[in-house]
């Protein structure tokens, strides 16, 4: 695994769990509003953290930390994935894969293999607009993340589905159009998250005006009661 970066603790990103947070490195997708861009497009510039560092760090945690989420990055695009997080399953921890829903088949493999826990889905946008926001030309891209979530919620999966949503990216129409792909499947919980201004991708994305929290709550409001609104601190204000 190439390991770019370590948490140690955190009460939002895994929902009711304490938990730590390990980064991998690279990803396919570029977002304009991604916020780990030096991850995503100089991974090397990142200090490494080694496998053993991880794991040791992790034994001397088993009392105070509940779970590891994965994030990065893209996680799927490390080929021995499935072993760190049969290896997590080991040391006794929980954990919560986060994936941009790329590696529909590498989700359901690691399943198989030792079980996932839980998964943060990031649902970029509407089916039309999803190879354009996330700079990835695979048309399959739009359908693989419905995979993910219908694989998810077949086999009992806790699951985040969560959009991060900027007024220049994803207009309120374009909200519409997602909630209804996701009502077709029958998603029971949407969340829409506050875009963060700092340094992104697209670095002129903090520089133009963008939803307010009162803004989403209203959209959120008018969609339905599956659809809810995290704000910058990781709360889930609605
Ligand atoms: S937001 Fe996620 S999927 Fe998008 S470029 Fe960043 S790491 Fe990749």
């Amino acid at each position: 695994m190439d390991l770019r970066g370590l948490y140690k603790f955190t009460l939002v990103d895994y929902p009711g769990k304490i938990a730590c947070i390990v980064f991998t490195a690279g990803c396919n997708f570029r977002c304009p509003f991604c916020h780990n861009a030096a991850l995503v497009i100089d991974p090397h510039s990142q200090p490494r953290v080694t496998e053993t560092e991880f794991f040791n760090f992790l034994k001397n945690r088993r009392d105070l930390l509940d779970g590891v989420v994965i994030s990065g990055g893209e996680p799927t695009l490390q080929p021995d994935l499935p072993e760190f997080c049969n290896h997590i399953h080991e040391l006794g921890f929980k954990f919560k894969l986060d994936t941009n829903s790329s590696n529909p088949e590498v989700v359901f493999n690691i399943h198989r293999e030792t079980g996932i826990d839980a998964l943060g889905i990031d649902f970029k946008a509407p089916a039309v607009k999803y190879n354009l926001l996330v700079g990835n030309r695979d048309p399959e891209l739009s359908d693989n993340v419905k995979r993910i979530i219908r694989f998810a919620m077949d086999n009992g999966i806790e699951m985040d589905v969560r959009t991060t949503v900027h007024r220049t990216l994803l207009s309120p129409d374009d909200l519409r159009e997602m909630y209804g792909e996701l009502k077709a499947i029958s998603v029971p919980e949407w969340t829409l998250q506050q875009f963060n201004p700092v340094e992104v991708i697209d670095d002129a994305l903090p520089t133009l005006e963008t939803y307010s929290d009162h803004d989403l709550v209203a959209i959120a409001h008018e969609l339905g009661s599956e659809v809810r609104v995290r704000n910058l601190k990781g709360r889930v204000i609605l």
